[in-house]
């Protein structure tokens, strides 16, 4: 039987297999005591791994990311509020696209591709609206990491600025939850929003968020047109809170199988615990990184700082074999890989990158196409989160697809790159467990 591919894009992601397991049993009801359980402390550990305050709300809900994005615009925006957007791609426009067609203004803080605007632009920004006599901007939504770029941004001053300006602080965490560090009571941000299918490391179909009491406090105090029903944060939080006491509810029939998965997921990160599990997703990009470099890969995020752990953004390398073999050894230590999307027109590489992406399927491994239409040609995305990054094999044998992908496409930089973007994995902490049947099952 064929080996199945690995699935190493930006979400869905491999599961592990305890998850696996979780996940496919007959689907219990509702009402099954093994799910209420399941339920019940699937809401307590969301708490714990957001790092949020005992008074906060989550909420698990049927979905994915887009839904968890309108279930928090539906909740704290009304037609003609004023927002603020901080725009680093393809993700952020969406989550603009949601607010003006719920009739909200916003203003738009944005950068160039693979840039994000800093905290003071967005200071400015308002600054700027209300000496022209605007009205104060009610919340502020800003994505954790752009999955499109690769871009991550920091949080914590974005949340300090929305505190100051008295505005809702909403995070989009689809591309980051579970994989980078968000400290949502220490930070005072009111919504952190992701969906299953990636750092946590569950199948695609959950729509999950932590809400502030201050957040529930503005959809108390909304009037109006109250949000379509089943976004409604006050139709679901009694949900919550039964399952939370341990009693059935319902309200809309919950994905049952991925409440369980969703259990034994947070339990598995909570038993290597949630920080040790982001610093785990950091360890892996930072070799990956080391790997792409020698690979003669750029990131596409322009500075180290913007350069999420999430997920690799990559440049394609515009040099030909030739050239490249000509010019002095790369170092092969652990540096990041600078970055710098070249304007579109700078260079032109040999192969464009869905066929870079194409190649490297053939050797056994799953990766993205990129997201920007400008740059879709010159970059692909390399998804590294949830359980994967615990097991340098299934990197490793990514690089290796990667490599080989380069090098079939004229890309290639090199037999002694190749061995050397293979041992930058080398420096990761291998695990006793053998390759699970969730990476090589048909
Ligand atoms: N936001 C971000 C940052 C994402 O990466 C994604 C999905 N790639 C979404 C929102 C939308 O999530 P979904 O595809 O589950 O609707």
């Amino acid at each position: 039987m064929a080996e199945r591919s690995l699935l190493m894009i930006p979400g869905p992601v491999e599961v592990s297999p305890g998850v696996l397991a979780a996940f496919s049993s007959p689907p219990p009801g509702h009402t099954a005591p093994a799910l209420i359980a399941a339920f019940g402390e699937a809401l307590e550990s969301m708490r714990r791994v957001w790092l949020a305050e005992p008074s906060s709300q989550p909420f698990v809900v049927g979905g994915g990311g887009t839904a968890a994005m309108d279930m928090a615009v539906a909740n704290l925006v009304s037609p003609g509020d004023r927002v603020v957007v901080v725009k680093t791609g393809y993700f952020s426009d969406r989550m603009a696209e949601m607010l003006r067609r719920q009739g909200a203004a916003t203003l738009e803080v944005g950068a160039e591709p693979g840039d994000a605007p800093s905290p003071e632009e967005v200071q400015e920004a308002l600054a700027a609206e209300r000496a022209a006599g605007a009205p104060p901007c009610r919340a502020l939504f800003a994505t954790h990491v752009d999955t499109s770029t690769g871009v991550r941004i920091d949080p914590e001053p974005l949340a300090r600025l929305a505190r100051e300006h008295g505005m809702i602080a909403v995070f989009d965490g689809v591309c980051a939850a579970a994989g980078e560090r968000f400290d949502m009571a220490a930070w005072d941000a009111d919504v952190y929003l992701t969906a299953s299918q990636k750092a946590l490391g569950l199948p695609p179909g959950l729509a999950l968020m932590v809400v502030s009491r201050r957040a529930l406090a503005a959809r108390a105090a909304r009037s109006g047109t109250p949000p379509p029903m089943y976004l409604d944060w006050e139709a679901w939080q009694p949900v919550m809170r039964a399952y939370e006491e341990r009693r059935a509810a319902y309200f809309s029939t919950p994905p049952t199988n991925l409440v369980l998965a969703l259990a034994a997921g947070l339990a598995e990160i909570e038993s290597e615990g949630a920080a040790a599990r982001i610093a785990s997703h950091a360890r892996a990009a930072v070799a990956l990184r080391a790997a792409w470099r020698v690979l003669g890969l750029r990131l596409l995020p322009a500075r180290e700082d913007l350069v999420a752990d999430t997920l690799s953004a990559l440049l394609l390398p515009t040099a030909t074999t030739e050239a490249r073999s000509q010019a002095p050894e790369r170092p092969g230590g652990a540096a990041i890989a600078g970055g710098g999307a070249e304007p579109p027109s700078a260079g032109s590489a040999l192969a464009d990158a869905p066929a870079v992406v194409a190649r490297i399927a053939q050797h056994g491994v799953t990766v993205a196409t990129g997201l920007l239409p400008d740059l879709r040609n010159r970059y692909f995305r390399v998804g590294h989160m949830g359980w994967v990054v615990g097991r340098p094999d299934l990197l490793r044998r990514t690089v290796a697809a990667v490599a080989s992908g380069l090098r079939e496409c004229g890309l290639g930089a090199g037999e002694q790159a190749e061995r050397q973007a293979l041992a930058a994995l080398d420096q990761l902490p291998a695990k006793e467990a053998p390759v699970a049947a969730a990476a090589a099952s048909p």
